[in-house]
């Protein structure tokens, strides 16, 4: 997974380049390349290639580094899959003549088998992407065929979801290839001035908001107007220019020091956003609900928790069965798919591969997809026959905070609309939304902060819940997990004495998640198991209780319960993540949309 950003135009490519790749930085941050088109014929590129983080770097810096006004680049921000993170495996990758250079975003499934047949080839890199570069000039000097022919040929060769952005010194032409992986073009008036193609329309919005959607088989090709083509059978394709009105919203800190705490701060706005949906069109997709044959509600870690909340909050708001199911594995439900099913994806970026993939799996079964998403315009849009935003705004820390509360949002919209009691669901989040804006106030935070303190260099931790706080106990250890690396373990409270209590040592922490329902003794009798053996319990619960070592107050919102108990571990995760030095905004190997297998 990773972020292109290319510019064909009449501004400085490389720094446009480089502000677009700041955008794209959430998808990968591994290592950071631009590539320059320049005049030289012995030189016709200026290459720049960096590890780690491309925030910081600034436009005269690149202009130093690429020493020239281009007025053709291409960049990529990499999210390693083949080969290490290291300047050779950074993109963009040339071919053996310096002519060709490629910047690529996914897995070519069959690198090595490519890589062997182009034997002879000077590879330079361990990355799958480097077979393209040469293919492609294989297929020009070999086979006589055009930079574009070849690139079209090339692309129809990778197996695996992928995209790429090659251009040819020789005929400064630009293509761009889709195949299972977003790109999409960014034009201006009459598609004849200047061009973007990027992973995603946020990297080029402050340039223009007209876009050409490259469709999956298809490539477009820059030659002083954009063209595209179908890549099986390179018939030209006929497109229109279309406007997005859509705006992610002011994705600055905005004084905080981290997006993280910025987000999580945000949530007091956020609910009552992602309920402000049509009243009629939820309605109508409750009544698909019913009607439907089997609902596989579908996503991947955090979102797949929230998909698994939805099976609780299903079962116990409106007495439905549905189904979640983690998106890498739907493919082996497949046989129970029929044209009746219907499928919720959810995912906060709309690209998140192992979602997309599911899409293909339930439409290929002729199966009703209805999304649930963040970022407009995105490829699970584009793929679903109708869609909720859930008008988080722009989510910049890799880690989801603000997506996931306003997720369960909607998720709770429907099911009580399917109970028939949409209104009685809406004045819950509403008086939830209300409840968390008192409670995300700096005395809790500094409370919280305390806890953090004495967390800082407690390596392992439980977090446990029962019932629809099972599910949100999941999603707290991943916070836990993921932003301060915490080795957290997401439990319901009842399967510990079948294991895991033998982990429990004196000190160990344990969050406790309670509700004021049904599971409240439950759980309180499983954090007592765990203290009774030295653990340390940090109850997070409307009511304090003398079990807890810790309390962390949460508002009594009833079955709104996962969303306000989820809130004090983000806040908690930040803070012990500050404390032992771990960058909250950037955790280590991780990129915020999933847009490889
Ligand atoms: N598979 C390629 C690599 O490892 C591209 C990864 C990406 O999408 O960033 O370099």
């Amino acid at each position: 997974m990773c972020g292109i950003i290319a510019y064909v135009g009449n501004k400085p490519a490389a720094s446009v380049v480089l502000e677009g790749l700041k955008k794209l930085e959430y998808r990968g941050y591994d290592s950071w390349g631009i590539v320059a088109l320049t005049n030289d014929l012995q030189q016709p590129f200026s290459v720049i290639k960096r590890i780690g983080k491309i925030g910081h770097i600034n436009s005269d810096y690149i202009n130093e580094a690429i020493k020239l006004e281009s007025h053709t680049a291409l960049g990529h921000t990499r999210w390693a899959t083949h080969g290490g993170v290291t300047e050779q495996n950074t993109h963009p990758h040339l071919d053996c003549t310096g002519r060709i250079a490629v910047v690529h975003n996914g897995i070519v499934e069959n690198y090595q088998q490519l890589r062997s047949e182009l034997a002879g080839h000077g590879f330079v890199s361990q990355t799958d992407t480097e077979a393209i570069p040469h293919l492609i000039e294989h297929l020009m000097v070999k086979e006589g065929m055009s930079f574009v022919d070849a690139a079209r040929k090339a692309a129809g060769m990778l197996q695996g979801r992928s995209a790429f952005v090659a251009v040819n010194s020789g005929t400064k032409q630009v293509v761009a290839a889709r195949k299972g992986a977003p790109l999409i073009l960014g034009v201006h008036e009459n598609n004849d001035k200047e061009f973007f193609i990027a992973s995603d329309v946020t990297a080029f919005l402050d340039h223009t908001n007209k876009v050409m959607y490259i469709d999956d088989n298809e490539m477009a090709v820059i030659d002083g107007r954009a063209a595209f083509f179908n890549l099986t059978t390179g018939n030209e394709t006929v497109k229109r220019v279309v406007e997005i009105h859509w705006h992610r919203g002011h994705a600055n800190k905005e004084g905080y020091d981290h997006f993280l705490i910025k987000e999580i701060m945000e949530q007091k706005d956020t609910l009552a956003l992602a309920i402000n949906q049509d009243d009629a069109k939820i309605m109508a997709v409750a009544e698909e609900i019913k009607a439907a044959y089997g609902t596989f509600f579908v996503g991947c870690g955090t979102a797949g928790k929230v998909c698994m909340a939805a099976d609780y909050l299903f079962s116990k708001i409106a007495k439905k069965h549905v189904n979640s199911v983690v998106a890498s594995e739907f493919g082996n439900y497949q046989d129970y798919l029929t044209p009746k099913t219907l499928m919720i994806p959810i995912s906060q970026s709309g690209e998140t591969a192992d979602v997309l993939e599911a899409i293909d799996v339930a439409k290929s079964k002729n199966v009703k997809v209805i999304s649930l998403l963040n970022v407009f315009g995105s490829t699970m849009m584009r793929m679903s026959d109708d869609f909720f935003m859930i008008n988080a705004g722009a989510e910049r820390a890799v880690v989801s905070t603000k997506a996931t509360t306003a997720q369960l949002a909607v998720v709770m919209l429907l099911a009580y609309a399917t109970a028939g009691k949409l209104q009685e669901g809406k004045l819950l989040l509403m008086n939830t939304a209300a409840a968390v804006n008192d409670m995300l106030n700096p005395r809790y935070d500094e409370h919280i902060k305390k806890l953090a303190a004495l967390l800082s260099d407690r390596k392992d931790m439980f977090v446990i819940g029962r019932g629809i706080n099972y599910p949100a106990a999941l999603e707290a250890a991943i916070k836990m997990q993921e932003t301060c690396y915490t080795n957290a373990q997401g439990l319901a409270g009842g399967e510990l004495k079948h294991g895991p209590l033998a982990l429990v040592e004196e000190g160990t922490p344990c969050i406790v998640l309670v509700a004021n329902d049904e599971t409240k003794s439950d759980i309180l009798g499983n954090a007592m198991e765990v203290k009774a053996r030295g653990g340390y319990i940090i109850g997070v619960s409307p009511e304090n209780n003398e079990i807890f070592d810790y309390w962390l107050k949460v508002p009594d919102v009833g079955n709104a319960s996962p969303i306000v108990n989820i809130i004090p571990v983000q806040i908690l995760a930040y803070h012990v993540a500050v404390l032992r030095g771990c960058d909250p905004d950037f955790p280590r190997n991780l990129a915020k949309s999933v847009t490889v297998k």
